[in-house]
């Protein structure tokens, strides 16, 4: 298939290369130089503006950092510039809303289009082992999947136009909830003289047990290998998690959803990232306890 792809970053990158890879035919924009001379080495044909990228193909894919930046290059390049009967497929991670306006704008303009963030991190997206969480009508849904499949593991229909982004803030809002609870529970068990390994061994097989215990432990040394064996580097940077969590915190004021441990949550990432920590993973923050 021709496919333009907008939005080349860390994430972009990779997913590009692994469509390439699945032999389709890609055409690449990114306003950095940088990313579309890498876009070039893994095999896509460039071009200088979003518009011409989209202008002969037959699905569009973007992976760009917010939603006032999807709706304008929506807006402006993408629909009314591919061609009628093109599918689009944004996958970044955006606000409920504007996932929504701008798939009703393409319908309107007689485009088929879902929202399918990811949950996976540069090396899934490098490896092509990203979860897509899809939303938007079933007929769309259809025609993104294959598209998907070959930058993913698994591709998972949330129901209607964005809901995909629904359920990617919904489940990363209730990772920030347990991180922080199991951050907490490790800290407490030193403090009443528990090692840290012997809390692990009990609490994982007990009712506390959770994936940021068994699979992601914060505490160095303590549980499968993770980012605080590694000082904290690599794995989902704060920054990241912090702006899911403002999006979180936006759609439960917006569907008057109480959320009491989200947004203790949201606050305690806030006063992590603003001192200086947005690039540690968000494991990190049981240095603050
Ligand atoms: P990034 O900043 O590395 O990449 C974004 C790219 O978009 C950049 O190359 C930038 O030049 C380009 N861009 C910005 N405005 C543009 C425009 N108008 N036209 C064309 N290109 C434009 O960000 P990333 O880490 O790749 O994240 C992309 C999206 O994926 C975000 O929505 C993020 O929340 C989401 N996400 C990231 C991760 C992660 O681990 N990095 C994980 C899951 C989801």
């Amino acid at each position: 298939m021709r496919i333009a792809f907008i939005g080349l970053g860390n994430m972009g990158g990779g997913m590009a290369a692994n469509l390439v890879k699945a032999g389709h035919d890609v055409r690449a924009f990114d306003l950095s130089d940088d990313a579309l001379a890498a876009a070039k080495d893994a095999g896509c044909t460039t071009f200088t503006s979003a518009s011409e990228a989209c202008a002969e193909a037959e699905a569009v894919v973007s992976m760009l950092p917010n939603g006032a930046i999807v709706k304008s290059v929506y807006e402006s390049d993408v629909i009314g510039k591919a061609p009628q009967g093109a599918v689009f497929l944004d996958c970044s991670t955006i606000d409920v809303a504007t996932a929504r306006e701008v798939i009703s704008a393409a319908e309107s303009a007689g485009y088929d289009m879902v929202d399918a963030p990811v949950s996976g991190g540069i090396a899934a997206a490098n490896g092509g082992t990203l979860t897509f969480m899809v939303g938007g009508a079933e007929s769309a849904f259809e025609r993104a999947k294959p598209i998907l499949e070959a930058m993913g593991k698994a591709v998972i229909h949330a129901g209607d136009a964005g809901n995909g982004q629904a359920a990617k803030i919904c489940n990363n809002m209730l990772l920030a909830i347990h991180m922080a609870g199991t951050c907490e529970a490790f800290k407490m068990a030193e403090k009443l003289g528990l090692e840290a390994q012997t809390f692990y061994d009990i609490s994982s097989v007990s009712s506390g047990q959770n994936w940021s215990m068994t699979s992601y432990c914060p505490v160095p040394g303590v549980g499968p290998q993770s980012p605080s064996d590694n000082d904290y580097q690599g794995g989902f940077a704060t920054a990241l998690m912090l702006k899911d969590l403002r999006l979180a915190m936006e759609a439960a004021d917006s569907a008057d959803a109480p959320v009491p441990m989200g947004a203790r949550a949201a606050a305690l990432y806030e006063d992590f990232n603003g001192a200086g920590n947005g690039g540690l993973d968000f494991s990190a923050i049981i240095k603050m306890l």
